[in-house]
């Protein structure tokens, strides 16, 4: 039984919803993009930039409720019994949907999903890095304006380059204060001393990635005494560059100093990933025979759902 604390819903879209979606909202999209596998990109900027092209096929709150359908099924027919989306108010804001149509749409197709699969999910507003501190502060009230059962979290997604992880200190503040738990990038692209920076400033229940904290012994074990879970997400991590293959990934340092590990497909559309997948990797790289059920179980503690849906998450295991 899988369980995905990491994945962006815009990077869940798969080319034939993306063809689908684009011809119905008269969206053009190169050719080549929807042919290739995981939609042709090479390096980062070419990644960003198709990123950016197939998610503009998403126009209407009825094209979300698609897509996070999709996704559901896909995985929930698979073995996955409970997602996390990453859903950021502003991008979907710029075409004009609501971020409050947005979770309403995401609800209706995780109640239907949850009908035919028993897959749960629940969902974390994102702000993203690059547009500041100030945009944050807007993500986390239009966040906490919007009172649905299934938003759980405050997240910070994008360029890690871009300010200093205290800079978000009062989005995350406002967020924390109305009961959100809180999630965000950090050691992915830049080393392991911003990790603990960022959640003392954050107050962070989880972190994005975090995998490079295993270039340092100290934060390692810093990370394995608060028992702050890491969201590995291995294909991208080497489909974006950070290590080089799953022989070199950095899983298993962080496995034997006593990290605590939950798994991520974070743009399973463009990584041609699925967690079935993750889970396996993981089997591969850590030489523990338990290891899948020692994730799932620190997976559903770390989830950001209420007690209720992890007694029910336990019960399934
Ligand atoms: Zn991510």
């Amino acid at each position: 039984m899988y369980v995905d604390l990491h994945v962006h819903l815009r990077g869940t879209i798969a080319p034939a919803t993306v063809n689908r979606l684009a011809r119905r909202n008269g969206v053009a999209i190169r050719e080549g993009t929807l042919r290739a596998p995981g939609y042709g990109w090479h390096d980062f900027p070419s990644f960003l930039r198709v990123y950016d092209e197939v998610a503009a096929a998403i126009r209407t709150a009825r094209d979300i409720e698609e897509v996070t359908y999709e996704h559901l099924v896909r995985v929930g027919c698979a073995g996955t019994a409970y997602v996390e989306f990453m859903l950021s108010p502003p991008h979907e804001r710029r075409v004009g949907i609501s971020f409050a149509d947005q979770l309403a749409a995401v609800d209706r197709a995780a109640d239907r999903a949850r009908e035919l699969t028993g897959i749960e999910c629940c969902v974390i507003a994102t702000a993203v890095r690059q547009l500041g501190p100030d945009a944050a502060i807007d993500s986390a009230q239009i966040a906490i304006a919007c009172r649905s059962p299934r938003l759980v979290g405050f997240g910070l997604t994008g360029n890690e380059r871009m300010h200093d992880a205290a800079d978000f200190r009062p989005a995350f503040a406002i967020a924390r204060s109305e009961g959100l738990k809180a999630t965000a990038h950090a050691g992915e692209h830049l080393g392991p001393e911003t990790i603990l920076p960022a959640i003392e400033a954050l107050g962070l229940d989880r972190v994005g990635h975090g995998v490079r904290a295993a270039e340092s012994q100290a934060v390692m074990a810093a990370l394995a005494r608060l028992g702050v879970p890491l969201e590995v997400c291995l294909t991208s991590n080497i489909a974006l560059g950070v290590c080089s293959d799953i022989g070199e990934h950095p899983i298993a340092a962080l496995a034997e100093a006593g990290c605590v590990l939950t798994l991520g497909t974070d743009d399973p559309g463009f990584f041609s990933t699925t967690p079935a997948r993750e889970y396996e990797l993981a089997k591969r790289a850590i030489s523990d025979p338990n290891i899948e059920a020692r994730i799932t179980r620190a997976a559903i503690a770390a989830a950001f759902c209420d007690e209720t849906t992890k007694a029910r998450l336990l019960g399934r295991l």
